[in-house]
This record gives structure tokens, sequence and C-alpha cells, in this order.
């Protein structure tokens, strides 16, 4: 079962339950979790089960970056806003940087979500990104 964080910054919500709701079929068959704020709404208003960590300006980002450092993460569906500044703009940063060095599936936007959870790679049990290399 993949696990699947869902994060959105609050103009973004509203964007993020939509594609929730679209696709909830397909985030059924997933182990979901989310930050604080988003994964209560996500509950409440798309009915889906949820663990929910801190909010992200008080470390909710970080602790689902700390999945992606333990290989815990699968896909990040992360509906940043930029069009307004989030006080915890380094944690964003952090948690997108973590995505690279992981090489983890990220979408930033619905049309990049929607493609990931379409794609017969997502549905794929055997399918595994490579791992990076770093020698450090
Ligand atoms: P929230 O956090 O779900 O608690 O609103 C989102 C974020 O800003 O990372």
């Amino acid at each position: 079962m993949k696990t699947i964080a869902l994060v959105a910054h609050d103009h973004k919500k509203p964007d993020l339950i939509a594609w929730a709701s679209q696709h909830k079929t397909a985030l059924l068959t997933a182990n979901l979790v989310a930050t604080g704020t988003t994964g209560k709404l996500l509950a409440e208003k798309v009915g889906l089960e949820i663990s929910c960590y801190k909010s992200g300006p008080l470390g909710g980002d970080q602790q689902i970056g700390a999945l992606i450092a333990e290989q815990k993460l699968d896909v990040l569906v992360f509906f940043w806003d930029p069009m307004n500044p989030a006080p915890h703009d380094p944690d964003v940063k952090a948690l997108l940087r973590l995505c690279s060095v992981w090489n983890i599936p990220v979408a930033c936007n619905v049309s990049t979500a929607d493609m990931i959870i379409s794609s017969p790679l997502f549905s794929d049990p055997d399918y595994k990104p490579e791992l990076p290399v770093y020698d450090r």
C-alpha cells in the first residue's frame, strides 16, 4: 500500500478538497497522512481516514520530511501557495528539497496530482523509484 502525504496552504485548501473528492476511490487504496489542518478538513469534508501530524507552521512539514528521510513516503501532494508568504517558508523549502533528494514524486498543482494518481505506476505494486546514492 502506498503512503501519500497531503498538504495545502490555506488559499489552496479548497483545491485540495476538490481534488481529493474527485480521486477519493484511488485515495482509499492508500495510507494517507497530512499536516494538521489539511488532514482535519479532508477527514471532515471528504470522509477520508487520514493520520494528522502537527499543523504546518508548527512542524508538520518537517514531520512529513522525516517520513521521506526514513523512506516511509511514496507520494507528496503539496499545494503550496505561490501568491502569499508563509511564516514557515524554510520548512516548505526543506520539504520540497527532500523530495528531490529522495526521488519522491511531488505534485504542487492539480494537473500534476491528476497525472500522478492516474499513472499506471501509481497502482503498480512493483514500481519502486530508484533511490539516490550519495557518497557522503
Ligand atoms: P496545515 O499546514 O495543514 O496545518 O494548514 C499546511 C502547511 O502550511 O504546511
